[in-house]
């Protein structure tokens, strides 16, 4: 294992056009939808072991490849195995199903292999006496994973910037932020120095990374997914999703981790389901809620004029697209603020300097305690935490949590009265493009980066990120909403929006 923080990299301007070797090993054929990106998906990846058309150690050089080249300017890797003990692992599963093809996992996954660091200072040297059961049931399947992917500490932010260890980079341009909170798994995929990448979301942390990165972000319905060995951040709205090049490998991925665990007391009673078995395009005949709260006059004319084209689209595609108001949804922020920082104040009282890893020695416990968090969090943490601490205090939880808690039910009625109308509701991933390292300095319009994906967060909804065109030359992310375990139906009408705009 390799340390792999900080060091490196001044924007060096990469040209986009990264490649899977000049001559794709063995002559098979580029993944068609993405010229500019690495040319094989997971699963393409795993046809060709399967037919012997690929060896797993070529994977291994390949990715490792392109890591040499590119993680020195995006540092979307918090830790990193080294090429040959990783190849070691693949050999030894490669014999299971997944023929010991690597996944990156964001660092607020706990893994066996890899200290779990949540990019918190406090967390630092933090290592998981257990894993995460998505990544126990990813292993078990023969995947091996290959390193920790950068984000925002414990998961709070939008850009990756509130990393101790300092942000991600943009792969399409390094002086643009990758999103986040799941920033670094989402520029690792978009680079081509992973085939695919866990990421967590709470309130669009696989979404916003994918839609500003150019790959696809998949938050399941809550409880879905096991959230055993996920660093809580607000326990009501985690979700672990996967970040990936295609469609094709979200519904392979989402098969892999989702399905009942007795060791999450909010996993779904449901059994694992194989939503690559009945994956094919499908959006004729299907209604399409378009939310005019989606598409704000503030979004601007390119951004507005690419909604338009998505809509004559999915017509092509025999869907009948509807206008449709939400109006809870400029609510649903200030309701998420409030019930994500409480929860989290909550769940960060266990960071107290005496377990785990940072501790301040002072004279005293309680200045042992106050010390070590001081120090041991960032600014963005240490808001929320006296944010949540604040709304939960006597005399004010009514007024705040209570009443937060009464509008997230009020949102989710909405959102499943909608869905007696439509099937799917579809509108921007987020308001805009990958923006500027630093631009957003104030936590209020970083906040509003996620307008489209906080929402279907708090009613629990699952919802799919696929890159669908450019604004500024940038990626730019749409955005399809189900309802709950509606993940087979939402993964074909994706396809059928990717294949159209490839
Ligand atoms: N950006 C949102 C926040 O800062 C969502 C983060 C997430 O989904 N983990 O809370």
């Amino acid at each position: 294992m390799r340390p792999n923080r900080r060091g490196g990299g001044i924007g060096r301007r990469a040209g986009l056009r990264i490649q899977w070797g000049n001559h794709p090993p063995c002559g098979f054929k580029s993944h068609p939808r993405h010229p500019t990106l690495g040319p094989l998906d997971l699963t393409g990846a795993l046809r060709a072991l399967q037919e012997n058309k690929l060896a797993i150690e070529t994977v291994v050089d390949e990715l490792f490849r392109v890591i040499a080249e590119r993680e020195p300017t995006l540092q979307a890797f918090l830790s990193l195995a080294e090429p040959e003990e990783l190849k070691a692992r693949a050999r030894a599963v490669a014999h299971r199903p997944l023929r010991g093809l690597p996944i990156a996992v964001k660092d607020n996954i706990c893994t066996l292999e890899f200290p779990t660091t949540c990019a918190s200072r406090l967390l630092a040297r933090y290592r998981s006496p257990y894993e995460a059961t998505a990544v126990a049931r990813l292993k078990a399947m023969g995947m091996v994973v290959q390193g920790k992917t950068n984000l925002d500490e414990f998961a709070m932010g939008s850009s990756t910037e509130n990393s101790a260890f300092g942000p991600t980079r943009n792969p399409w341009d390094p002086q643009r932020v990758p999103g986040g909170s799941s920033g670094g798994s989402a520029a690792a995929v978009a680079a081509g120095e992973a085939l695919a990448a866990l990421g967590s979301d709470t309130g669009g942390s696989v979404r916003q990374p994918a839609a500003l990165c150019g790959v696809v972000g998949l938050r399941p319905t809550y409880g879905l997914v096991s959230r055993y060995g996920l660093v809580a951040f607000a326990s009501s709205l985690d979700t672990i999703g996967p970040i990936t090049k295609s469609v094709r490998d979200a519904a392979l991925l989402l098969s892999l981790i989702g399905g009942h665990d007795p060791r999450d007391s909010t996993s779904l009673p449901l059994p694992a389901q194989d939503y690559t078995q009945d994956l094919r395009p499908h959006l004729a005949g299907l209604k399409l809620g378009l939310p005019k709260e989606y598409v704000p006059a503030e979004l601007g004319p390119e951004v507005r004029a690419l909604v338009d084209r998505w809509c004559a689209l999915a017509e092509e595609l025999g869907a009948q697209v509807v206008s449709i108001s939400l109006p809870l949804t400029e609510y649903a922020l200030p309701t998420y603020y409030l019930i994500a920082s409480a929860e989290a104040a909550a769940n960060l009282a266990r960071y107290d300097g005496v377990r785990y890893t940072l501790r301040i020695p002072v004279e005293g416990v309680q200045e042992t305690i106050a010390q070590s968090r001081t120090l041991g969090f960032g600014r963005e943490v240490k808001r929320r935490i006296a944010l949540g601490t604040f709304a939960l205090s006597a005399g004010y939880y009514d007024q705040y949590y209570g009443k937060a808690q009464r509008v997230r039910t009020l949102i989710a009625q909405e959102f499943a009265e909608a869905f007696t109308r439509v099937d799917l509701i579809f509108g921007p991933t987020s308001p805009t493009p990958a923006f500027g390292l630093g631009e957003k300095a104030d936590p209020l319009s970083m906040y509003l980066s996620d307008l489209f994906t906080i929402p279907s967060a708090l009613a629990g909804l699952p919802a799919i990120s696929i890159p669908a065109g450019k604004v500024n030359g940038l990626p730019f992310g749409l955005q399809l909403i189900g309802p709950r375990l509606s993940e087979a139906k939402l993964l074909c009408a994706a396809l059928a929006l990717e294949e159209a705009l490839s």
